[in-house]
């Protein structure tokens, strides 16, 4: 196996174009698990984590805030960044445990994209773009389309993901999580709900193949809440099932597809109630 620490995104970039195979290796919190069961026996590695400007994170003059792809999730869940993106602060608590949270990045969970990746319900809402570039071009790319499948990205090989950027997001925000156990667990059901008055946007996780939208309970919200009105317990409670008729959950060895959409019904509600609580 040749191994190549990279120091800059140049450095790995040339690293990828030489070997277009690599394995990018960033907290390796998905990769080593691979490894380590034989799963996966790269022949060449590049190391992102010496790279700095992979780490930064920082908001722009049009009130968007661009995130590093080697940012780990303990840098998101509390400080500036916690401040303009509260959903991404939430979800990035729930993930793993403070070890995992030191490492595990943004890149990472879009690069394994698994449906119940923490980060990509709140990616997924707040209409986030993925800036990839290869050693000869770069690209946008609205998460929507970037994540097509069940651990299937767009990326080609060759392309390095530098970082998202998040478009400004007035209003409230919030993550909600169903796991069978209060820390260190993997998604059964998530969702990543932000208002802005009636309008409502709601992404779902670990439901479908991939990240999911709710275009019909967000159009539903939007009635409901017009003209300033708050919902009742019924509004919720019809936004939530709506919601859940909106995803294709399977059973696995986690849970059943039942409880799933139960689930998902359960989570968006309180969130829409959330919403207007706090
Ligand atoms: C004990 C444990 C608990 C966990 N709990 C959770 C959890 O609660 N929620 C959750 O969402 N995940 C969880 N995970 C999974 C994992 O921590 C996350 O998916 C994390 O975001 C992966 O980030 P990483 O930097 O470690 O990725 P890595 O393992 O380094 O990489 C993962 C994949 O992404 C690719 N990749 C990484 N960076 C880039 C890049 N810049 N450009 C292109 N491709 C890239 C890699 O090549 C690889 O295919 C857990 C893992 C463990 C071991």
């Amino acid at each position: 196996m040749t191994i190549v620490n990279a120091r800059t995104i140049d450095d790995a970039l040339a690293a990828l174009a030489e070997r277009p195979d690599s394995l990018l290796l960033q907290g390796g919190t998905d990769s080593m698990v691979q490894m380590n069961f034989g799963r996966l026996d790269p022949r060449a590695v590049v190391s992102l984590r010496g790279i700095r400007e992979l780490r930064e994170w920082r908001a722009l003059p049009d009130g968007s805030t661009f995130i590093g792809s080697g940012l780990p999730y303990a840098s998101m869940e509390k400080g500036g960044l916690a401040a303009r993106l509260p959903a991404l602060a939430e979800a990035a608590r729930t993930v793993g445990s403070p070890q995992i949270r030191a490492a595990g990045t943004l890149g990472g969970n879009l690069g394994t994209a698994s449906p119940a990746g923490d980060g990509l319900p709140v990616l997924r809402a707040l209409d986030a773009t993925v800036h990839l570039r290869s050693a000869t071009s770069s690209r946008d790319v609205p998460v929507a389309e970037f994540l097509v499948g069940v651990k299937r990205t767009l990326r080609a090989p060759g392309e390095l993901i530098v970082g998202v950027t998040v478009p400004p997001a007035p209003g409230w925000q919030g993550y909600a999580k169903v796991g069978v156990r209060n820390a260190m667990v993997i998604a059964i059901a998530s969702a990543c709900l932000a208002r802005d008055g009636s309008a409502v946007r709601l992404a779902l996780g670990a439901v479908a193949p991939t990240v999911v939208r709710c275009p019909a309970a967000e159009r539903a919200a939007a009635a409901m809440l017009a003209g300033g009105r708050r919902p009742s317990r019924d509004d919720a409670r019809e936004f939530g099932r709506i919601a859940s008729s909106e995803c294709s959950p399977i059973s696995d060895h986690r849970s059943t597809a039942a409880y799933r959409t139960h689930a998902v019904a359960v989570v968006a509600a309180r969130l829409l109630e959330r919403s207007f609580h706090g």
